[in-house]
């Protein structure tokens, strides 16, 4: 595949330039991240509410965007809590079908109803554990996206996967799959790559890993055309307040979907400012 030159590659180049010209750099805007949290099956409604309150103190910098993912039941307490604040709330997942009898399903036509803005499709879990194929998942990101949801699409090999070299084509599976249902919407998606063997478990690809990764996942977007490398690309795994800043230094990584180290206003927002310093 075709090397391409990105803002990234420019931003880096002026500012190079700017430097040697003993000019101040700091005019050019700074890359933007998202900090997303993924809560999974935790929290219930009194630490959710102690949460938001915390997360009222977290000064959020202009560059940073902050998206968190809880349980549905909590859903309505981010969006009537978090009206005024520069915080973004989504589901974990949202079904495929649009209405019916899906008992235990949530529709994007009720999460749309309610002005939720985001939804995970294809996190790990729901791959390994219930049955979500790259079809399906591509399928969940189209109806997301029919109702004005932006779908945060989650990808990731496994460590025999990686082990064995397959990783790239695992991932390119699961990235055409999406193409292939979604076409030119592509663009208006999220990525986040999560190498299954990272998630939870404390331990993270090291930074050449992540840096070919997200180069890699980068080009195949580029290949379908349609602007998909503007399709921000997120990096999840085992990130915390001790590698935050090494990773977002990658380039290629755009922002950082976090499980574990999300429970805590305070854990989570030392995050956000960590970040926000690269
Ligand atoms: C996740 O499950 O999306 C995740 C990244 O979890 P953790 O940060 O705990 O590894």
């Amino acid at each position: 595949m075709s090397k391409v030159i990105d803002r990234n590659d420019i931003e880096m180049l002026v500012r190079r330039h700017l430097q040697d010209l003993g000019m101040d750099s700091e005019a050019i805007p700074k890359k933007e991240y998202i900090v997303a949290a993924n809560w999974k099956m935790n929290m219930t409604d009194k630490e959710t509410r102690k949460f938001l309150e915390e997360m009222k103190g977290v000064n959020i910098a202009e560059h940073i965007r902050v998206m968190i993912f809880p349980p549905y039941p909590y859903l309505y307490l981010f969006r009537d809590m978090l009206r005024y604040e520069r915080i973004a709330y989504g589901a974990q997942d949202v079904a495929k079908e649009e209405k019916g009898a899906y008992t235990g399903e949530v529709s994007a036509a009720m999460l749309g109803d309610m002005g939720c803005p985001l939804t995970l499709v294809g996190h790990s879990e729901r791959r390994s554990y219930y049955g979500d194929t790259s079809e399906i998942v591509a399928k969940k990101a189209k109806a997301a996206l029919e109702h004005q949801i932006t779908p945060m699409i989650c990808i990731g090999e496994t460590l025999e996967e990686r082990k064995s070299h397959r990783y790239e084509q695992v991932l390119k599976e699961q990235l055409d799959a999406v193409y292939g249902e979604l076409k030119d919407q592509v663009k208006d998606c999220l990525i986040a790559y999560e190498p299954v063997w990272a998630i939870g478990t404390g331990v993270i690809p090291t930074l050449k890993e992540i840096s070919e990764t997200h180069e890699y996942i980068h080009q195949v977007l580029v290949s379908y055309g349609v602007l998909a490398e503007k399709i921000r690309i997120l990096y999840g795994g085992s990130v915390n307040a001790g590698n935050v800043r090494d990773i977002a230094s990658v380039k290629y990584v755009n922002g950082f979907l976090i499980g574990g180290a999300s429970l805590k206003a305070d854990s989570f927002g030392n995050i956000i400012r960590l970040a926000s310093e690269v």
